[in-house]
């Protein structure tokens, strides 16, 4: 290789292809689609009928930076406890727009519950178990009309579980008949897609407005996701709901569903995402949320949260003090970003850069806003601190830590004060 050569063809290009341009709909507050910013939504996992731990879940999953909540309505219990969820939310100033999720018998309790039906930003509905047989169609309209009584968004949430059977049936029928028939998992995928679309087109020819409609389907396998969300931008301009479904828990959970999202984002795809994260037992619901924001963030999508960029550490790095060091400052920062987001416009943009030595410590720092390279095993016990790429003061002793926050506190102000400033 020539190491005096430009960079070859595509170099110059770095970043996710233009937009799939979807239709944007309106959910309560916040828009979906149409080229506004890729919104992050999640999902409660209490009984909607308990009101109390149910508002309690949706404030935690909002105040983590959900933009939409999800809650099962399966129940008339449930489906009474919306509307009281949603004035104590409302009560505490929480107005994040709450979406209820429906199946089997959404258009009974949408129907018999006018106030839940009002409460609600948005219906979730599946085409594949909204109703069987002669009841479906008429099942389903109930739900369409109903949506459009009240003016409610409609979300046609197909998924692998709960496929359409008649329409996997009559597909499977047709391939079996061609003279080179597909796999069967190639007639399910489109099984998902036709089933998604074909429920959209009868939704708007009842009269809901293609700005009401938002289409997912939802699968569990990375692969199968990646195809099935393609194939379905490529047929329609709908907003699009991205989520694998049946995640996981764990790291598994979140990095299955980064893999799948993160390729369908890169292409234009997608305009609102949900990681559905089996949480631990106990675990803590708001997983999702992060999960999610970090990959919109990682990508370049949204800023969220300042980012703390620390090395995975090494042999160089053999006392705990820089572990200690990257944990602190990231902890730190999240629990001042309450305070910062109000005082501080656009702090969520902020890199900070904490690494282990001197190896690739002072270039990584360099790349941040503010970073600092800590000693490594056998290196002169100081930690130079870099600014806007240039090496600004050196660190010593025990007191490093609280410097350093002193010196990230002081470039906050300084950066993002003056901002506030000019706004006044
Ligand atoms: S920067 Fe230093 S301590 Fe960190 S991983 Fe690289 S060599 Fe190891």
């Amino acid at each position: 290789m020539n190491e005096r050569a430009l960079p070859c063809l595509g170099a110059e290009h770095s970043g996710p292809q233009p937009r799939h341009l979807t239709v944007p709909v309106r959910v309560g507050n916040v828009l979906v689609g149409g080229g506004a910013p890729i919104v992050v939504q999640s999902m409660t996992n209490t009984d909607t009928a308990d009101i109390a731990a149910t508002v309690a879940q949706v404030a935690a999953l909002a105040r983590q930076g959900s933009e939409l909540v999800r809650i099962t309505v399966d129940r008339d219990e449930a489906a009474a406890a919306v509307p009281k969820i949603r004035e104590r939310l409302d009560r505490v100033g929480i107005d994040v727009p709450l979406i209820g999720d429906f199946h089997y018998i959404g258009h009974k309790l949408l129907a018999e519950h006018p106030a839940c039906a009002e409460a609600l930003a948005k219906y979730r509905i599946n085409p594949g178990n909204v109703g069987f047989k002669d009841k479906k169609d008429r099942q389903f309209g109930q739900i369409v009309e109903l949506a459009i009584k009240h003016r409610k968004a409609v979300r046609i949430g197909a998924n692998w579980g709960s496929l359409d059977q008649e329409l996997l049936t009559a597909l499977m029928d047709e391939n079996a008949l061609q003279p080179r028939p597909l796999d069967a998992r190639a007639i399910m995928r489109e099984a998902m897609v036709q089933s998604a679309l074909l429920s959209a087109v009868r939704a708007e020819e009842i009269g809901l407005g293609k700005d009401q409609i938002i289409l997912s389907a939802k699968v569990s396998g990375v692969q199968d996701l990646i195809t099935v969300y393609r194939m379905l931008a490529q047929r329609s301009d709908y907003a699009i709901h991205l989520g694998l479904t049946e995640a996981g828990m764990g790291s598994k959970g979140i990095v299955a569903s980064s893999a799948a999202l993160g390729i369908l984002l890169q292409e234009g795809i997608g305009d609102t995402i949900r990681f559905s994260l089996t949480p631990e037992p106990g675990g803590d619901r708001t997983l999702e949320v992060k999960a999610a924001q970090e990959l919109l963030q990682t990508m370049g999508f949204r800023a969220f949260v300042p980012q703390v960029a620390a090395c995975p550490g090494c042999g160089r790095t053999t006392s705990t003090v820089f572990q200690e060091l990257a944990r602190d400052i990231q902890d730190w920062i999240a629990g001042s970003m309450q305070d910062w987001k109000t005082r501080y416009p656009g702090v969520e943009a902020l890199n900070v850069a904490v690494m282990g030595c001197i190896v690739n410590g002072p270039g990584e720092s360099k790349h941040a806003d503010i970073g600092i390279s800590l000693p490594g095993t056998g290196e002169e016990p100081t930690a130079p601190v870099f600014v806007d790429g240039k090496k600004v003061k050196t660190l010593r002793g025990p007191a490093i830590a609280a410097e350093f926050k002193a010196m990230v506190a002081d470039y906050v102000t300084q950066r993002y004060g003056r901002r506030a400033d000019a706004a006044e």
